[in-house]
C-alpha cells in the first residue's frame, strides 16, 4: 500500500471510492467531493435508513452503491475504508488487483492538515489494547487545563476529517487511533505516541497478533519528541525499539512502580516524572495524587501517567496535569457504579470488551459475582481464568460464546459456581441480574465485564450495560 502524498489540487476530479456509509464514510466523502474529487459511495446496505443518507449525500453530487460492497467501481483511483472493513474484503482485493491504494479516513485527515493556509496542528496519539478512549481524554483535559486549544478526536469524537477541515483552530490533537486505523494510515506522523498495553484482541480482523502488533506498532513512525511504552509490558517497549523514528526523539516508559530515569510513576502516592526534568538521573516532578484520578483504580493510574507523559512530551507544566486530571471524569460504561442492592454492590463495565479489560476491572474488586459472555472475537479464556478465578464467588454467563468461558472456568476454577443462561432474548439481562443476585452474599460486587463483545445481543457495549443498569434497577425497585 502506497502513501500518496496528495495535495488539494490533486482532489480535482479525482474517482474515489468509499467503503461504507457510517458516520466516517460520509464524513469522507463529502470532505472530498467538497474538494473536487467525484466521490461514490458503496455499501452492502440497503435498508431505509441507507437510502435516506444516500439520497443526502446525492445532493452533493456524490454518487451512492447500495446492496453491492464487493465489485470496485469502474475508474476508481482511491479507495478509502472505513474502519471496521476487513483487509480481505473483496472490495481491496479487486482495488489490488487494479493497482489502486487503500487508506482510511485518519490518513485523508492527515494528509489535509493544513488545508486552507492554516497551521497544521501536531498529533499526539493514543492507541492500545484497552484504555484508549479514557488516556485520550485524560490527554485533552490537561492540554486544556494548560490552556492550549485541542480536541479528543480519532477513534472518538467528530470525524477527524471534520475537525481537521473545521473553522476551529487547534495548538494540538490528543488523537485515538484503534488498529484498523492504524493500518489504513500509513503517513500519520505523530509528535509523540503511546501504545498503553497490547494483548490479543481483534485477530479475526488482522489475522495474526503479529499483524495486530505491527499495526499498532505503527504509531511510533516518525514520531519526533517521545515514543512512550508500558514498562509492565515488554511488547509495547519491543515496538518502541523496532519504530523508525526522527532523530532525538526518546523512548519514554510509564510505571505503576517507583520510576527510572527517562519513565513516569508512581511514589508514595504521588505520580512523578524522571522524563521530562533537568537531569533525570538525580531529579524527579511531582506531577499530581493517586487520589486526583477517578476511579484510582491501577489500570487508570497507568492511564493517566500515558496521558501525562504525551503532555509532558509537549512541554505542558506539571500544575497542568494535575489540574487536567483533576477535570477528567470517564465516560459511562466504564468501571461505572450502578446501585447497591441488599448490601451487593452493582458495577457495569460493559466497555470490558475483551479478555485484557476484563481482567483490569476482576482486578479491582473481591469476592465477584461475574457477569460474562458474548461474541469472543476469536479470543480465548484460559488465562483470564487462572489470573482471576479466585476472585470469583460465582459466573453468570450470557451470549453466544458463553461455552468458552464455562470450559475455561471447568477447567481453572471448577469450584466457583456457573449458571449457564441459554437465551439471547431481551429479558436475557433480566434473568442474568436475578441469577447473579442469587450467588452473591452481602459485601460482594456482582460485575458486568463481559470480555466480549456484545453484537450478538445487544447494539452495542452501550445498550448491554444499559441493558444491566435498567436490570438491576428494576431489582432494586422488587427489594425495596
Ligand atoms: P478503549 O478505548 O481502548 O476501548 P476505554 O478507555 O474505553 O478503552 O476502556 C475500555 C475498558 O478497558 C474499560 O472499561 C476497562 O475495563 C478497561 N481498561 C481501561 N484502561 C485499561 C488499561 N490501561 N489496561 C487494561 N484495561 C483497561
Amino acid at each position: 500500500m502506497g502513501s500518496r502524498k496528495v495535495s488539494t489540487l490533486d482532489w480535482q476530479g479525482k474517482h474515489v471510492t468509499v467503503a461504507g456509509l457510517g458516520v466516517s464514510g460520509i464524513s469522507a466523502a463529502r470532505a472530498l467531493a467538497g474538494l473536487g474529487a467525484s466521490v461514490t459511495v458503496v455499501d452492502g446496505g440497503d435498508g431505509e435508513a441507507h437510502r435516506a443518507r444516500a439520497a443526502e449525500l446525492a445532493e452533493q453530487d456524490i454518487t451512492v452503491r447500495l446492496g453491492d460492497a464487493e465489485t470496485l467501481p469502474e475508474g476508481t483511483e482511491l479507495v478509502v475504508t472505513s474502519p471496521g472493513w476487513k483487509p480481505g474484503s473483496p472490495l481491496f482485493k479487486a482495488a489490488a488487483a487494479a493497482g489502486v491504494d487503500v487508506v482510511g479516513d485518519v490518513e485523508i485527515a492527515w494528509l489535509l492538515r493544513g488545508t486552507g493556509g492554516r497551521e497544521a496542528a501536531p498529533w499526539l496519539a493514543v492507541t492500545g489494547t484497552n484504555g484508549k478512549t479514557t488516556t485520550t481524554q485524560m490527554l485533552a483535559s490537561i492540554l486544556k487545563a494548560a490552556g492550549l486549544r485541542t480536541a479528543a478526536v480519532g477513534n472518538i469524537g467528530t470525524p477527524i476529517i471534520d475537525v481537521v477541515l473545521g473553522d476551529e483552530e487547534y495548538d494540538v490533537l490528543a488523537v485515538e487511533l484503534s488498529s484498523y486505523q492504524l493500518h489504513w494510515a500509513p503517513s500519520v506522523r505523530a509528535h509523540s505516541a503511546v501504545v498503553l498495553n497490547l494483548a490479543p484482541d481483534h485477530l479475526d480482523w488482522h489475522g495474526s497478533m503479529e499483524a495486530y502488533a505491527a499495526d499498532k506498532g505503527r504509531v511510533y513512525e516518525g514520531n519526533t519528541v517521545a515514543c512512550v511504552y508500558n514498562v509492565a509490558d515488554p511488547a509495547t517497549e519491543n515496538l518502541v525499539v523496532e519504530a523508525d523514528v526522527e532523530e532525538g526523539c526518546r523512548a519514554i516508559g510509564f510505571t505503576l512502580g517507583a520510576p527510572g530515569p527517562s519513565m513516569l510513576g508512581v511514589v508514595d502516592g504521588i505520580l512523578v516524572d524522571r522524563a521530562f526534568v533537568q537531569n533525570r538521573q538525580k531529579n524527579a516532578q511531582e506531577l499530581a495524587e493517586v487520589e486526583d484520578i477517578d476511579p484510582p483504580a491501577p489500570h487508570n493510574i497507568a492511564n493517566a501517567l500515558a496521558a501525562a507523559a504525551l503532555a509532558r512530551a509537549f512541554g505542558v507544566p506539571p500544575r497542568a496535569v494535575r489540574d487536567g486530571l483533576r477535570d477528567f471524569r470517564p465516560d459511562a460504561h466504564r468501571i461505572s457504579y450502578v446501585a447497591e442492592v441488599d448490601g451487593v454492590t452493582y458495577i457495569d463495565d460493559s466497555k470490558a470488551t475483551n479478555t485484557h479489560a476484563a481482567e483490569a476491572s476482576l482486578a479491582a474488586y473481591e469476592p465477584i459475582v461475574w457477569i460474562a459472555g458474548g461474541l469472543a472475537k476469536g479470543a480465548t479464556f484460559d488465562e483470564l481464568v487462572q489470573r482471576s478465578g479466585e476472585r470469583l464467588r460465582g459466573a453468570v454467563l450470557i451470549g453466544a460464546d458463553r461455552a468458552l468461558i464455562a470450559e475455561a472456568l471447568a477447567r481453572h476454577a471448577p469450584e466457583v459456581p456457573v449458571v449457564d443462561l441459554d437465551r439471547t432474548d431481551t429479558g436475557a439481562m433480566l434473568a442474568a441480574v436475578r441469577e447473579a443476585a442469587r450467588l452473591a452474599e452481602p459485601g460482594d460486587t456482582v460485575l458486568l465485564a463481559p470480555a466480549c463483545a456484545s453484537m450478538d445481543m445487544f447494539a452495542n457495549y452501550n445498550k448491554r450495560g444499559d441493558a444491566f443498569a435498567d436490570a438491576v434497577r428494576e431489582l432494586a425497585a422488587e427489594s425495596a
